[in-house]
């Protein structure tokens, strides 16, 4: 399974460029309820593909409905109002608030029998005054473990409304959008009635809502926020195709990566601006006040750098729940206090986002205050930012937000714990940042590991990558391809030869994905594995020319967050200033076992005894010939594996890695 434990973010400097955002995960996972609710076939288009849409697409497939994915849109066949699936169900919600409560109302509406569970996180988020409401008309809902919080479980029942339905509205408004989308199924003999008890909050949630409501045929009538009627024979009607606009809440934190910027440049965000229909587009507003420059058009934001330019503000965000956590990592870095206001349902989200901002923004050096609703911040001096392992709490936004530490002035580099906890809504967040930001100077790491053949090197590269989330270079590949290509074109491999090989090589277009490459469109991966195209490759990896055509090529993989590269002369010419070099050895009658094991794995019959000679051979060469002789950086730390497993030797790596790095 595929573990980053951590992601180090070295200093950056700006963020610049055009990025399109997914989809709002509000929007995404309301309309999918909708069009599942609905009768006849919805296409939504733009559909945010993240692990809280996962789990509603996932309890709609269970309950019966009928989907076809395409690649960023879902075609939904309604159940039309009435369950097609009455088998008991577990629908498993993950921590998807939008998914539990919603889900949660309709289905006891619509006589599902039906256990819903999640993550532990999600068995500490109320529920209770949903339930409360639902009961109050007769639904059978029994809490299966804490009473007021998930996991439930639903029984059938007989819906019956007398009156109006009471829902408090002081601790999440997705009680009310609960209800909302789930009572115009039950609206077929009289209108309905909501009333809200206590103050509403979050109100702009309750806006797209009704928004979306009325894109599915419903008009919901609203007396100030206070009652709520549905009239009497409302049904849901497909509007046919729908598309989900970019997520404004994920908008923020590129919005504060470019307020926070040095320079003048610009970033534009497409898909999202005035005409969003959600309440955090009003992020844009709060920033402002904070001095970032925002031109807003109808589907777009440009964003000018102006870091020195922010300053402290005392702000009521009770209408920017989610966005404002933006606001405290953009109150670090102003001028002057910022003080933020009517923040409480902070508390029940993901995690208990007040305490959690207050502790991690104090690891960077921040004076945080905390209340039962409100933070107050005190920006860090320049020179006062420190080196932090945030911790994320498995909430997404908290991830996300760190990552704007990494502007800080002080060049200090800023770890994520659980990077991939942002998977929630914006699985690929950490790539969307790196394509548009620019470091502060050359520090963008490098680990390079070089050994004789068959030490491992490139498997022991390939997963120490892996675990940091770096890229990985596989510069052996590139000799072996062209000796692949050289001998495919009939061209000897003999030193004479090497300006026609250094011409084939440079006129090609080359694609790595993951451990996959191409040329053109072809993929090669598997053809330049074979034993005889690494003999080749050793040959015209000694041809002074070929190196020198193929520097620029490798040192293109210095990318953020990172690079492990592995092989010849990595630590030396193409990476003198990397970080960590690593030499790794192994004895040679070790490599060959472990050769011969690799190519049997792969169908190719081989022999021990010819491979121990072949690699005595290969080492004698490699060390002694006169291109690039194989041996150790001056520099370099030496990992002898012949007794380690691929693990012992990654945690090995790491673990050099993290004394180099944060304490
Ligand atoms: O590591 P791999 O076996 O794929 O490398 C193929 C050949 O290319 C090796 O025999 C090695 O001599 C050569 N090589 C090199 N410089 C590198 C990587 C590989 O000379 N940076």
């Amino acid at each position: 399974m595929f573990s980053q434990p951590y992601l180090d973010l070295p200093p950056l400097k700006s963020a610049s460029g055009s990025v399109a955002l997914p989809g709002s995960k509000s929007i995404s996972n309301r309309v999918l309820l909708l069009a599942a609710l609905s009768e006849g076939q919805t296409w939504v288009h733009d559909l945010l593909d993240s692990d809280d849409t996962q789990v509603m697409l996932n309890a709609l497939e269970q309950l019966g409905c009928h989907l076809i994915k395409e690649q960023h849109s879902v075609r939904i066949t309604g159940l039309g109002g009435s369950l097609k699936n009455t088998a008991e169900l577990t629908l498993f919600l993950g921590n998807a608030g939008t998914a539990m409560r919603p889900l949660c109302a309709a289905l006891s509406l619509l006589g599902a029998n039906v256990s819903m569970t999640g993550v532990q996180r999600m068995y500490e988020r109320p529920i209770k005054d949903l339930v409360s409401a639902l009961e109050q008309i007769g639904a059978r809902i029994e809490y299966l473990q804490e009473p007021g919080f998930p996991p439930l479980r639903l029984q059938r029942s007989n819906i019956k409304i007398n009156g109006p339905i009471r829902v408090r509205g002081d601790v999440s408004s997705q009680f009310l959008t609960a209800l909302l989308l789930a009572l115009p199924l039950v609206s077929q003999d009289s209108d309905i009635h909501i009333e809200v008890v206590g103050e509403l909050i979050s109100k702009p949630y309750i806006e797209i809502t009704l928004n979306l409501l009325a894109q599915f045929g419903v008009q919901v009538q609203r007396d100030e926020w206070r009652t709520f009627t549905i009239t009497k024979g409302s049904k849901y009607i497909s509007p046919g195709a729908i598309h989900i606009e970019s997520d404004a809440s994920s908008a923020s934190y590129f919005i504060a990566a470019a307020a926070l910027s040095e320079g003048t440049e610009v970033l534009k965000i497409q898909g999202i601006g005035a005409h969003s229909i959600q309440g955090d587009i009003r992020f844009v507003e709060a920033a402002r006040l904070m001095g970032a420059q925002i031109t807003m058009g109808p589907q777009h934001l440009e964003i000018k750098a102006n870091q020195r330019q922010l300053r402290g503000i005392d702000l009521d965000c009770n209408h920017i729940p989610d966005a404002a956590m933006t606001l405290v990592m953009m109150a670090l870095f102003a001028k002057g206090e910022t003080h933020l206001r009517n923040i409480g349902s902070w508390r029940v989200k993901e995690t208990d986002r007040i305490s959690a901002m207050a502790k991690e923004c104090r690891k960077l050096g921040a004076v945080v205050e905390e209340g039962p609703d409100w933070l107050r911040i005190q920006p860090i001096e320049a020179s006062q930012w420190r080196a932090a392992s945030v911790h994320t709490y498995d909430d997404h936004r908290m991830a996300m937000c760190f990552s704007l530490a990494a502007f800080n002035p002080n060049a200090q580099t800023i770890r994520i714990e659980d990077p991939r906890c942002v998977g929630k809504t914006f699985p690929n967040y950490f790539e969307t940042l790196f394509n548009l930001v620019q470091t502060q100077g050359d520090v963008i790491p490098v680990i390079c590991i070089d050994g004789p053949t068959a030490s491992g090197k490139g498997t022991l590269a390939s997963k120490v990558a892996e675990r940091l989330g770096f890229h990985y270079l596989d510069s052996g590949a590139l000799y072996r391809l062209s000796a692949f290509l050289a001998t495919e074109h009939g061209i000897e491999l003999a030193l004479t030869q090497e300006s026609a090989i250094v011409d084939l090589v440079s006129k090609l277009s080359l694609r790595f994905e993951g451990p996959l490459i191409f040329i053109d469109d072809r993929e090669i991966s598997q053809l330049i594995r074979s034993e005889e195209v690494g003999m080749n490759a050793s040959k015209v990896s000694a041809m002074p020319m070929l190196r020198a055509a193929l520097i620029d090529l490798q040192r293109s993989f210095k990318c953020l967050p990172g690079l492990v590269a592995d092989g010849r002369d990595m630590a030396s010419v193409i990476f003198p200033g990397s970080k960590l070099k690593i030499y790794l050895t192994a004895d040679a009658l070790t490599r060959a076992k472990r050769r011969h094991k690799q190519l049997i794995s792969m169908g190719i019959t081989a022999n021990i005894d010819n491979l121990y000679e072949d690699l005595k051979a290969r080492d004698e060469r490699d060390m002694t010939r006169l291109v690039a002789p194989l041996k150790p950086a001056a520099d370099a730390l030496l990992l002898d594996n012949s007794d380690l497993s691929i693990e012992q030797s990654v945690e090995w790596v790491l673990n050099w890695w993290q004394s180099k790095n944060i304490a």
